[in-house]
């Protein structure tokens, strides 16, 4: 069994990415196998290596430990590139130039109905997908989308995995996802995002099936996300791992903790003398 823990260094550690980490690899070590580390920094416009200095040293403060080096995104944007690449040979990108307001707007159109909202907010209307699919190479600055409907038809083996945590709604064990689901409710997702190279849906899978992730232990918050991430699996032919979403940790009005409560960062409690093991009492381990 191989887990990972894959933290933006855009804010400091707090006690939600405590949980998770602690949860993924006790999970990883119960089982014999290893935890592993890896940096989130595609969005360098918010990724600040102060940031992964400090996350590190928390990690091992609270008794993780990792091989080194560990895998940082911003270091493998070839291999998000090539994914990409395969995508827009299989005719299953488009160029967008919408803007959130587009979006909303389209949606507002009477014909319309209820706009929908899926893993990544509102589904997309469809305003710049071509009738057929675009020829020529790929565009490499601004953003690619999934044509859903077709990245349907491409595939050959259900959508299926497997959820050994729960989802909201307390999904658990095998989970498969319908075509009709995947077009209506998730739609076609962003995969390559202006100055930002890859989008994170198309970066989590090619990191994890780099790294040998058998196991993915994450917050509940991400279920929703894990049918795009598995229908990438398909159309890229890499393995799906077992997923095992967990219960999010909350403040205390029950509000999930974000980067930006600060309150809770794991450097505070340190700095208030609490120990490791007082951590894992907060979050329930
Ligand atoms: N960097 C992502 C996050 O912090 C990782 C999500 C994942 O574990 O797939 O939300």
């Amino acid at each position: 069994m191989r887990s990972r823990f894959a933290p933006s260094p855009t804010g400091p550690l707090h006690l939600g990415h405590a949980y998770s980490a602690l949860l993924a690899s006790d999970m990883a070590h119960a089982a014999g196998g290893s935890f592993l580390l890896r940096i989130d920094d595609l969005d360098q416009s918010r990724s600040r290596p102060e940031w992964e200095v400090q996350l590190k040293e928390d990690l091992h403060w609270l008794g993780l430990d990792w091989p080194e080096p560990c895998r940082r995104e911003s270091e493998h944007l070839a291999d998000y590139e090539a994914a990409l690449d395969r995508l827009w040979q299989m005719g299953l990108l488009y160029p967008c130039t919408c803007t959130r307001r587009d979006i909303r707007e389209a949606l507002s159109a009477p014909q319309e109905g209820t706009p929908r909202t899926g893993p990544d907010g509102l589904v997309y209307p469809g305003t710049c997908r071509p009738p057929a699919p675009p020829s020529g190479p790929r565009p490499r600055d601004g953003t690619l989308r999934l044509d859903m409907a077709r990245a349907c038809v491409a595939l050959s083996a259900p959508l299926s995995f497997t959820e050994t945590g729960a989802g909201p709604e307390g999904e658990t064990g095998p989970i498969t996802t319908g075509i009709e689901k995947m077009i209506d409710s998730i739609g076609d997702v962003v995969l390559a995002r202006r100055e930002m190279g890859a989008a994170y849906h198309l970066a989590v899978v090619v990191d994890d099936a780099a790294q040998e992730i058998t196991h993915v232990i994450r917050g509940r918050d991400l279920f929703e996300a894990t049918r795009i991430h598995v229908l990438l699996q398909r159309l890229l032919a890499l393995p799906t791992p077992v997923y095992h979403h967990h219960r999010l940790i909350r403040d205390d009005q029950g509000k999930r903790l974000a980067k930006r409560d600060d309150a809770r960062a794991i450097a505070l409690y340190r700095g208030d003398g609490k120990s490791p093991q007082d951590i894992r009492v907060l979050v329930g381990l």
